[in-house]
């Protein structure tokens, strides 16, 4: 087969890879507009499971990307002037820069046709010479928009603001969330380390404190000086540095979730962002990308044309695509709300941030961090009053007063479940 791949971003280069894995003699160009060593961003975090899946598809890439992972732990969270930490929460992040070029070696390595500075203008061009157009070309994707009749996209912008920076200063122990309140209402920072020296961070504020800083009509340099003034006690001294220069003015942005009705037009198929995202707080849109690469080389080799391919393989991803959405959402409306929490102990706050979205429950918690969940059970237990010698119990068992009444814990059965 002919193989044109629109975008080299994670999704086209390690969809080409696992194509050519499946059959060498495919012939496959990777259509990138950047230069090879041009990205945007900083780190990007995957999951043990995603290597895994990575290591099942193709052994070599995934050791490759492997031995370049920063692993952590630990989520710590700074809220007025504490630091809480839990741990086993394992991530592992990687540079995305780093990531593009291990996967561009390795397409290269099998043979694959890597065209850099060169912009796909229109996949309808595209569509008659070669026999598969992959749209891969992320969030803004052309390819989506030329066919938007029949991909019919749902694009929701979501209500915060936030900007990819990234900085020298260390944040190699855990995973960071920071909190820190202005005088225009509160700014918060996702931190996490990706290479020996740098880490990712990336400032996120609600509409109205943006606008009341006036972010969107600052350079990216005077808006990174905001952003240090306000995490100042949290950078050692280290300027926070942008990469996007190609952006002019500012480079905040409020997430766009993308979802798509069909992911197939003809011979051409949408694959990764352009297909559909998933908000950075639950750090799942490369795994999304990956994974979705997989599934559809899978399906192109397994079925018996190009039509049941492309139906298996939206079957197959839609499902996923929903869970991980739905998760995400949960997440990033934890966020857009976190006013709401803020007034909370820091205990609590974190409880309520490390459950955001719904995918950890509180038995879960136990799991990672036995001795975590404890003290904050202790913590709930003081609150309703219970004596510092009883027995560890979770908050479902501790008492609750309304008004006079005195209930011995907090469980409610409906009349409908009697
Ligand atoms: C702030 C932020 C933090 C994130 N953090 C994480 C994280 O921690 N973990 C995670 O898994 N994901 C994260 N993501 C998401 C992740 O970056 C994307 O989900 C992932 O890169 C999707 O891969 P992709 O190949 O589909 O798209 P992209 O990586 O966007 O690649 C698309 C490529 O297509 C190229 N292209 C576009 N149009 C054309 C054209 N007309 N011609 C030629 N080339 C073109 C682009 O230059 C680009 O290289 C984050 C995203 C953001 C915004």
């Amino acid at each position: 087969m002919r193989i044109a791949c629109l975008g080299g971003g994670p999704a086209g280069l390690y969809f080409a890879i696992s194509m050519k894995l499946r059959d060498p003699s495919h012939e496959i160009d990777v259509i990138e507009r950047n230069r090879a060593d041009d990205t945007f961003g900083w780190g990007v975090v995957l999951s043990d499971e995603t290597l895994q899946n990575l290591a099942a598809n193709d052994p070599v890439s995934a050791k490759a990307i492997g031995e370049n992972f920063a692993y952590w732990d630990d989520i710590a969270l700074h809220l007025r002037g504490e630091r809480l930490v839990s741990t086993g929460h394992g991530f592992c992040g990687i540079g995305r820069m780093k990531l593009l070029l291990l996967l561009q070696d390795r397409a290269r390595e099998l043979g694959i046709n890597l065209k850099f500075e060169t912009n796909a203008d229109s996949a309808e061009d595209y569509r008659h010479s070669y026999d598969l157009v992959v749209a891969s070309d992320g969030l803004n994707s052309r390819t989506r928009t030329l066919y938007q009749d029949t991909f019919k996209p749902d694009i929701e912008e979501r209500l915060c603001q936030f900007v990819w920076l990234g900085t020298h200063q260390k944040f190699a122990d855990a995973f960071t969330f920071i909190f820190e309140e202005t005088e225009h209402g509160w700014v918060w920072a996702h931190a996490y380390q990706f290479d020996d020296d740098t880490a990712t961070f990336i400032v996120e504020c609600a509409q109205d404190t943006y606008d009341a800083f006036g972010f969107g009509e600052m350079s990216q340099q005077d808006s990174i000086r905001v952003c240090e003034e306000i995490f100042k006690d949290h950078l050692g001294g280290h300027p926070l540095m942008t990469n996007a220069n190609h952006i002019r003015g500012s480079a905040w942005i409020r997430f766009p979730r993308v979802l798509c009705d069909k992911w197939s037009h003809e011979n051409v198929v949408l694959l990764g962002d352009a297909a559909a995202t998933a908000h950075f707080s639950i750090g799942s849109g490369t795994k999304l990308a990956v994974e979705s690469a997989i599934a559809l080389a899978d399906c192109l080799h397994n079925e018996r044309d190009m039509a049941s391919a492309f139906a298996r393989y939206e079957q197959d991803r839609r499902l996923e695509v929903l869970r991980l959405q739905s998760a995400a959402r949960n997440s990033l409306e934890w966020f857009e709300h976190v006013e709401r929490y803020l007034h909370l102990d820091p205990v609590q706050f974190n409880y309520s941030m490390l459950t955001r979205s719904q995918r950890i429950s509180h038995e879960n918690l136990r799991l990672r961090d036995p001795q975590w969940l404890q003290s904050a059970e202790r913590w709930f237990m003081n609150q309703a009053g219970v004596s510092p010698e009883a027995p560890v119990r979770t908050p479902m068992f501790t008492p609750f007063s309304l008004r006079a009444m005195e209930l011995k814990n907090r469980i409610v059965v409906s009349p409908m479940a009697q």
